[in-house]
């Protein structure tokens, strides 16, 4: 099996997932924004959230934490870097 393992260390591009469209990224920019307000965290360009943060949104996009990590790599609001199986073949 390759690929596919959940980020360990989840630091959100804010910036890049205000210009993806609501019906794929409603969810976890909702979720984001949630937090956001919780911390009173509103001046960054990047958001640290938990891992357990993660499994919750899997679940919400019926995905394996490893699927929806790719899934936020290829939308650029993760960077590849976050991907634990990352090489640089
Ligand atoms: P880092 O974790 O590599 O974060 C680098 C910078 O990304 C931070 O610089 C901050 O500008 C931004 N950043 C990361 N996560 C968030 C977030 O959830 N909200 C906001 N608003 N910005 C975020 P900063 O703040 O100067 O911190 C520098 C370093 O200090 C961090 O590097 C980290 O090593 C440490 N640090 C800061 N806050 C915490 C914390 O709450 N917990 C831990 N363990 N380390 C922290
Ligand atoms: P809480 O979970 O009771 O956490 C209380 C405080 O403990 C937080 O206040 C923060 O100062 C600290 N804390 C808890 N876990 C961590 C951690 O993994 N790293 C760091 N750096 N600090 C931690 P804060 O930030 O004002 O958050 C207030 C409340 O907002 C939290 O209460 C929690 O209910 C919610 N919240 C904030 N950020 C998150 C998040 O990323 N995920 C979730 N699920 N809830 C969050
Ligand atoms: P971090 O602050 O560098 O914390 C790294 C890991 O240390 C966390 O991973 C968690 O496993 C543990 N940890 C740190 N502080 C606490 C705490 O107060 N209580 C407990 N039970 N564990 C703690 P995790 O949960 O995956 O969080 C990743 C990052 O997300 C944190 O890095 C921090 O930047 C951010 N974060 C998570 N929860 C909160 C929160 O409630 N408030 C704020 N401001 N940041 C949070």
């Amino acid at each position: 099996p390759s690929g596919s393992e959940p980020a360990t260390k989840i630091v959100i591009n804010l910036e890049r997932l205000q210009q993806l469209p609501a019906d794929k990224v409603g969810p976890l920019a909702r979720y984001a924004a949630a937090i956001q307000s919780q911390r009173g965290d509103y001046n960054g360009k990047v958001l640290s959230i938990r891992a357990e943060d993660l499994r919750s949104l899997a679940i919400i996009y019926d995905m394996t934490p490893g699927e929806l990590t790719d899934q936020l790599i290829d939308w650029g609001v993760l960077p590849p870097e976050a991907r634990p199986s990352h090489r640089v073949d």
